[in-house]
């Protein structure tokens, strides 16, 4: 039986305020379903059996479908390693999982939904080190990531890399940079919203050259890729999960990769340290949540089932041809995860706050 997915997408407004220009804002609420094959964005199939009922807490879990949400667009980076994951844990645990992109305002709309629904394992969180960032970012978060949800553990952890639309005149980053100086006001980068991977990359970028950036908001990193590989933005910083195939199909200028060292799928790009950045450094963590209060037997089940997924033949073979790999099994631990976010929190806050960038 194959993974049963369905993709239902909310996009919602998010309003912010700071020191660089917009060029778009994106004030709409949508809802779309789609279905397609399983691996593929909107996919649908089965994996498992789906049974009646619900619950958790009694021994029985799981009964029923669950639903794992994920803050950005179908097919971009996170839905790619959630898709990935979804499957054998599916087959795990004996049910159907259904994923649900709920996009909006960096991810935050997707966390704040996880965190009011029901503690009863059939609604879980995958999301990254947005979930690090966006309390610094929005001073009127409506959750509190330590406190509103147990931790699954620890999935992956992503490099990423600067890339630019076909006819971007940059070719190296070096190139990029002084391009971007001379060009002020007219490059844009585009970037997931405020919580996002690529947002967090465009601040770096901002501190590693003392450029202030025109950013594009996208509800993913898929529809921005789509725009940059159209040439209508031009360039942006975004997991190896989405970048890797264009980069090797030669549709994308790649210019530096965000990792201390080359990564092993990509040889021919170079870092941004070998580039004269080595502050320009960021890797991407993905996390599985549910809400607080969630049964600990719940937890269990689905921390077994994440540490088979990871475990698995073909979830290692994707994640190696995308530029990444499971986190070792003794990371992918609830307890691994709650300490992974607590440093985080602490790492970037300084950071973010030097830079003076708030949503509101
Ligand atoms: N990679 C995106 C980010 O910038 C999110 C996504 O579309 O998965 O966080």
């Amino acid at each position: 039986m194959r993974l049963g997915v369905h993709s239902v997408t909310t996009q919602t407004a998010a309003r912010h305020r700071r020191p660089t220009r917009w060029v778009a804002s994106i004030a709409a609420i949508t809802l779309a379903l789609a279905a397609c094959q399983a691996g593929d964005p909107g996919a649908s199939g089965t994996a498992g059996s789906s049974g009646g009922g619900g619950g958790g807490g009694d021994g029985d879990y799981p009964d029923a479908e669950i639903t794992f949400i994920v803050p950005f667009s179908a097919g971009g980076p996170t839905d790619t390693v959630t898709r990935l994951i979804a499957e054998p844990m599916a087959e795990e645990l004996g049910v159907q999982i259904v994923v649900q992109n709920v996009t909006g305002a960096g991810g935050t709309v997707a966390a704040d939904q996880v965190a009011n629904t029901e503690a009863d394992g059939y609604t879980v969180l995958m999301h990254h080190i947005g979930m690090s960032t966006a309390p610094t970012l929005y001073p009127d978060l409506s959750y509190d990531p330590l406190e509103d949800f147990e931790m699954i553990g620890l999935v992956t952890e992503v490099p990423m890399t600067f890339v630019g639309s076909p006819e971007f005149e940059p070719e190296t980053m070096e190139e990029l940079v002084a391009y971007v100086e001379d060009n002020i006001d007219s490059v844009t980068y585009a970037n997931a919203g405020i919580g996002a991977a690529s947002q967090l990359c465009g601040l770096l970028f901002e501190t590693a050259t003392g450029l202030d950036i025109t950013e594009v908001p996208y509800e993913g990193t898929q529809p921005a890729l789509d725009d940059l590989l159209g040439n209508q933005v031009d360039f942006m910083c975004d997991q190896t999960t989405n970048t890797s195939e264009p980069i090797e199909a030669g549709r994308v200028k790649a210019y530096a990769v965000t990792t201390p060292d080359r990564v092993e799928s990509l040889p021919d790009v170079p870092t941004t340290e070998e580039a004269g950045f080595p502050d320009l450094q960021v890797s991407v963590w993905h996390g599985l949540y549910v809400p607080a209060g969630t049964p600990q037997d719940v937890v269990d089940a689905l921390n077994a089932a994440l540490v088979v997924a990871l475990a698995d033949e073909n979830v290692i073979a994707r994640l190696a041809e995308l530029g990444t790999a499971p986190v070792a099994e003794d990371r992918a631990t609830p307890e691994a995860h709650r300490e992974h976010l607590q440093s985080q929190l602490d790492l970037w806050r300084p950071i973010i706050e030097e830079a003076g960038v708030t949503a509101g």
